[in-house]
């Protein structure tokens, strides 16, 4: 992927707000649409200001992008088919969620015409918080297109095709129809050829014609630390097989991190939980607390410490480069209900002290502590 700073990509100040964005991506998208700029490098282009849109439009996706950085955010994703060579990398991205929105505008995505690139596939994944924590490798299997080996993707047993003689290589063909409103003129693809403007001198059995085969391939992709349920991982070039000489669609992988029963996650710190006396919580301790990758911590926890107190442990939270989240330890002071006939006789001193003399007399005017003076 040929791309710089997304910012620079819509030409907006980081500090841009959603409507600067919107505004901005419209009028590139408008402007690098391959059905209206024949430039070279337009689609490229119109695939970069897409991929940084679909990012810059959604408040999360631009937050993670904001602390990743770009490379991070773009490159953390490499992956290669298990043994096979002679694919590139796939990039870590999302979704191209624009691409309806101008599709409507230009009026229902006309297909160009030319060797068709391949669909884009999507897979959902489920991972465990730890794994999304830390990153992981995976293996999954992918059943894409490829080009059909027989005939090396040209559906031609002698690898050669002709120019469709119906179409005369243009992939369509005019439809010319009379009305009261005068004549009209429909381009429709060629039914000889389907599009394509070329077949196969030969066509090839293995295949027929068709140029693809369907196959099962493990590929083994990398999953940056830091993903979040609903993030994709983008695999250039490991979707669909395109047309003879057309660039393969992309593998979308969409992450499903599933709950923890030690940690919760919000954004990228890690929460936890731990349990003390009231005596504890009186005293002031210290604790141990496990880490997400299993490491031992030791916690200490403050003399005087009130209910649901969270204490923070720097950098133990997802570990992103740059900036890692942290892990929040929440302080749960558990009353314990049974207690020893010394410790009863201890609280009941406590108590005491408190100037709640329950003892006996069960007189509980002191229960609630002084009255506070009202303010
Ligand atoms: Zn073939
Ligand atoms: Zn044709």
């Amino acid at each position: 992927m040929a791309t710089g700073d997304y910012y620079d990509t819509l030409g907006v100040p980081r500090t841009a707000d959603e409507k600067e964005i919107q505004k901005a991506y419209r009028n590139l998208a408008r402007k690098y649409h391959p059905d209206v700029c024949k430039d070279p490098g337009a689609e490229e282009k119109f695939k970069s200001i897409n991929e940084a849109y679909s990012v810059l439009s959604d408040a999360q996706k631009r937050a993670q992008y904001d602390n990743m950085g770009h490379e991070t955010y773009t490159n953390a994703s490499k992956g290669s088919y298990t043994g096979a060579s002679g694919f590139g990398g796939g990039g870590f991205s999302s979704d191209f969620s624009g691409f309806g929105d101008i599709f409507d505008f230009f009026g229902g995505g006309q297909r160009r015409s030319g060797p068709r690139s391949g669909d884009d596939v999507l897979m959902r994944m489920q991972i465990s918080l730890e794994e999304a924590v830390a990153g992981t490798d995976k293996e999954i299997d992918v059943l894409h297109s490829e080009a059909c080996p027989t005939c090396a993707g040209s559906g031609s047993e002698t690898k050669k095709t002709n120019v469709c003689p119906r179409c005369g290589g243009s992939g369509q063909m005019r439809q010319t129809t009379q009305s009261v409103f005068g004549q009209f003129v429909r381009m429709t693809p060629c039914t000889m050829c389907g599009g394509r403007g070329k077949i196969p001198e030969k066509q090839c059995r293995s295949c027929h014609g068709s140029g693809h085969t369907r196959v099962k391939r493990k590929i083994s992709i990398h999953i940056p630390a830091g993903v979040d349920s609903g993030m994709r991982l983008r695999m250039e070039g490991y979707g669909e097989a395109g047309d003879y000489g057309a660039p393969n669609g992309d593998l979308y992988i969409e992450m499903y991190v599933l709950p923890n029963k030690r940690f919760e996650r919000m954004g990228d710190n890690l929460e936890t939980t731990v349990e003390i006396t009231p005596a504890l919580a009186v005293l002031g301790t210290t604790v141990d607390v496990e880490t997400i990758d299993k490491r031992h911590i030791e916690v200490k926890i403050p003399s005087g410490i009130q209910y649901n107190t969270a204490l923070r442990i720097a950098g133990e939270g997802v570990k992103r480069r740059g900036k890692p989240g942290d892990l929040l330890v929440r302080v749960k002071i558990v009353t314990p209900k049974g207690v020893s006939g010394e410790q009863k006789e201890l609280y009941e001193k406590i108590a005491e002290l408190e100037g709640h003399g329950n003892k006996g007399g069960g007189i509980f005017s002191g229960l609630m502590g002084k009255k506070k003076g009202k303010k």
